[in-house]
Order: C-alpha cells, then structure tokens, then sequence
C-alpha cells in the first residue's frame, strides 16, 4: 500500500483514496458509466500542486490519468493516480490581442461568456458543457468547422507539467513538437494546467435547428445532404436522426419520438442566412424552426446537447464522402421505423477551413475528411458491452465505401484498437509516440487504450 502523507502534505487541494468521503464526487464526471477507482485522486488546484502530483505518482512507478469533466471517459480508470483539474479556473482575455488563457478546469460555457462580451467567440464545439483543454487535446470540430477550422488551429500556447516534473511552455516556437502534439495528439505527452487560445471575431451568427417529423426524415437527409455538395464554405450544417427515449427529462415535444434535427450555423448576416437556409427549409414541413440570428452567447443552442451527467456510450468515425447509397444505408439503421440501440446518429458536414493546416503543422486527425459520423448508444449501460459494440461494428462496416482512412480522436469514442489508430494517419501515430517517448520516456502518462 501507498503511503500518501507526503502528497497529502506537498498538494493544497484533495488528495483521496477509495474509503476516503468524496472519493467517488471527485472520480466521477459527466460520464456516469464511468465511475473510476483509481488508487488515489488528487484535486490539483495550482501548478505546483500538479507539480507534487506528477512528481510523487513518477516516484512511485503509478500511472497518471486525467480527469477534467469526463465526457471522454471511454475506459474505467482502475489503477494509478487520476489527476482532476476542476480547480484550475483561470480565465482572462487579453482585449488588445484576442487571446484568452484558460485553466484546464475551464469548460467552453465559461469561455463563451467571456468572450461574447468583448463580441468574440472561441471556436467551441457543440456543448458549451464540454472542457477546454480536453477538447482542443483531440482537435475540435463544431459549428464553426467549416469557416473557422479545427479548434485546436486558434490554439497560441500551452503550459505543461511534464513526467520529469519540469513545468514547460509549448507554443510554435517554443518545444514546437510538443506543440504540434497537443494540437490534436490527445494524451500521454503530459499535465496541461493551462492553454492560450486565439478567439475570433464572429460580429454576426444567423444559426439554430429546423426539427422534422419522423415521415420526412428519409427526404431531409437526401435533401440535405444533396445540398451540402455545393453549400458555401462559411455555413456549417450537420444533421442527427434522433430516437428519442420516453424519459421525463426529455422535453415533452420530443419525448419518445423519432426526429431530424438539421442544425445550420453562419457567422453572416441574418439576410445570408435567410437566403441559404431556403432550400433546407423547404425539404419538407418544418415541425419547429429555431434558425435565426443567434446571440453569440448562445452557441450552445445549436445543437443542444444534453448538460446532464449520464451513462453514455459514443462512437464515431470521419467520412471521405456521401452519396444517395450511403443515406440508404444509414436509412436501414436509423432511419424512420427503425428501433436499435443506436439512439443519435448524426452526421456534420466539415472540410473547408478544416481541410488547411496551421502554417506550423499539427497532429490533428481527420482533415482530408468532408463529414463527421457520431453514433450515440441508448443510454442503458446493459447495452454498453455488446449490443452497441455489435449494432455499430454492423453498421461501420455498411459504410466502409464512405469511410476516411484516418478519423479524429474526438469522435472515436468506443475504445476499439483499430478506430483508435485510425485517429490519425500512419505518420502521425508514429511521430506522436515518438514526441511521448522523448517527453515521457517512462510512461508516466497513461495513454492509449487504457
Ligand atoms: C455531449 C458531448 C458533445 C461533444 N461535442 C464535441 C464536438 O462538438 N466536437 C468535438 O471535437 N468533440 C466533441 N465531444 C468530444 C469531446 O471533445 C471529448 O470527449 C473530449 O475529450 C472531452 O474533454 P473533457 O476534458 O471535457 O473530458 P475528460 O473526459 O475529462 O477528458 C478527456 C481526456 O482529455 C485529456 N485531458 C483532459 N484534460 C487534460 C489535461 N489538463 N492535461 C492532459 N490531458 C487532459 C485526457 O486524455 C482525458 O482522458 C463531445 C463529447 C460529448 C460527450
């Protein structure tokens, strides 16, 4: 057994072990599927304080894994030391540069506020509930992909706990592998306790969600997806076939129905907007229509994502390109009358600015691709170890004509080996483990499919 007296005296913040009060709190995030066990937590809340972490878990041959707001949590955490960073809740914008830092504890909703009123936005993704630093780790497409590109581009500079204990800065200039690494790299290279990030001006949004029946489901996705061919780059769409589960906390309008949900966001005028969102309003009857000059603030309401912590159970993967035989096959599966295990099915149309690289290059995966694939399980944890793993392998391989050779990690999800190293190309998988055995040559840092 650890003796942890030492940590307990070296850190400010909790340091908890499983019989300690406030262990499974602090072990447990958004994810509730996941309720990790690992030998010790510790709350850090200062750099230092992940500095004595990082030190004591190094010395004591244990695996250290983060935590910030757990809508990553995939695999359950058993062993070794689980670092939270709630506590690190620095936010402060630099008005004159645009430039925010932003502690690692620090979730998109908290960034989004701040920035709105200085009229600027960070390029977020679809749930402002979602953390920072987790988030831009994987790359980071949302509503603003196709105009603003992956959100790990705006990305300026992080600072990092490294498995030696040294506190580094990795910016373009400064460890510029590192930083080529956790633009998109994900994990294993160290603790980040805080990031630089670059928010855009965004003086206008025309963005929301049309809702349609379940009978037009077939016809808006062909419609749609038919439209995308030729959509301008600065609109943004995406489009989720959603069964809705009869639980009261689903809104009553939705509850146990089967519904499209077309989301489409422009940083425009509300006169662009109207005018492309035309032809999608006119697929078919709209139930509800919430596509409208939108405050930036409210970004969020796009696709509104649940904000509740829930079982969840996510997989994912990029596509080259779609055709009408691939919404037939989605069609199959998730279309009207259809009941599996697969609750939302959502495809976003990417490309544009997400196709362009930084100047400097960076890891991220998935910028040949043109849309994204995200399957999301009926949240029921008895579906999590089979049924969802089948029901999704079946349908992954339907689609193998559309699917990109390398993804993105986000949207990995489900810890399978071969999606997880289809994250991203060949080449960059080889140079990420060679960035983590020089920054982290004994494997402090747990990553990979554990
Ligand atoms: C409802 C929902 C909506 C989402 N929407 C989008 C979207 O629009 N676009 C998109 O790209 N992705 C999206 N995602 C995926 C999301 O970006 C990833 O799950 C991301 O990893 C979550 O980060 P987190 O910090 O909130 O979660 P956590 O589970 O706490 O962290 C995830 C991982 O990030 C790493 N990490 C976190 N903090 C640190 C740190 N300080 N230092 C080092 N490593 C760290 C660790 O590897 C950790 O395991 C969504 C997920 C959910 C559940």
């Amino acid at each position: 057994m650890t003796d942890f007296a030492a940590l307990r005296t070296a850190v400010s913040g909790p340091v908890l072990t499983p019989s300690d009060e406030g262990f499974a709190a602090e072990t447990t995030g958004f994810n509730l599927a996941f309720p990790h066990t690992p030998e010790v937590v510790v709350g850090v809340s200062s750099v230092d304080d992940a500095v004595a972490a990082v030190a004591f878990a190094a010395a004591h041959r244990m695996p250290v894994r983060t935590l910030a707001t757990g809508h990553g949590s995939h695999v359950l955490v058993t062993d070794g030391m689980l670092v939270t960073t709630s506590r690190l809740d620095e936010l402060s914008i630099d008005s004159a540069t645009g430039v925010a830092t932003i502690g690692a504890g620090v979730r998109w909703g908290a960034v989004v506020a701040a920035a709105a009123e200085l009229g600027l936005a960070p390029v977020t993704g679809s749930s402002t509930n979602v953390g920072v630093v987790g988030y831009l780790l994987g790359g980071g497409l949302g509503p603003l992909a196709r105009s603003h590109g992956f959100s790990s581009d705006w990305l300026r500079g992080a600072t990092v706990v490294l498995a030696s204990g040294e506190v580094v800065h990795a910016s373009a200039t400064e460890h510029p592998d590192l930083f080529w690494a956790l633009r998109g790299g994900k994990g294993g290279f160290g603790l980040v306790t805080s990031v630089e990030l670059q928010l855009a001006p965004v003086p206008s949004l025309y963005a929301g969600a049309l809702v349609f029946a379940e009978e037009h489901i077939e016809t808006v996705l062909r419609g749609w997806l038919d439209w995308t061919r030729s959509a301008p780059d600065d609109v943004t769409t995406s489009m989720a076939v959603v069964h809705f589960p009869p639980f009261e906390q689903v809104p009553e309008v939705f509850r146990g129905k089967t519904l499209a949900m077309l989301r489409f966001a422009l940083p425009g005028s509300a006169t662009e907007g109207e005018s492309l969102v035309a032809p999608l309003r006119a697929l078919a009857p709209v139930m509800m229509d919430g596509v409208a000059p939108l405050p930036l603030a409210q970004v969020a309401t796009i696709h509104n994502d649940p904000s509740d912590p829930s079982p969840g159970w996510s997989r994912g993967a990029l596509l080259s390109d779609v055709d009408d035989e691939f919404a037939s096959a989605v069609l199959a599966v998730s279309g009207a009358g259809t009941r599996g295990p697969v609750m939302v099915t959502e495809v976003r149309h990417i490309g544009a600015a997400t196709r362009h690289d930084v100047p400097e290059g960076s890891a991220v995966g998935g910028r040949a691709s043109s849309y994204t694939l995200s399957l999301v399980g009926v949240p029921d944890p008895a579906l999590f170890a089979e049924a969802l793993p089948a029901a999704t392998d079946a349908l992954l391989a339907s689609l193998a004509p559309w699917l990109s050779p390398e993804t993105n990690i986000n949207f990995s999800g489900y810890p399978d080996p071969a999606d997880y190293r289809r994250s991203w190309s060949a080449e960059t998988f080889a140079r990420l483990a060679a960035v983590r055995a020089s920054v982290d040559p004994e494997g402090v840092f747990a990553y990979g499919l554990h």
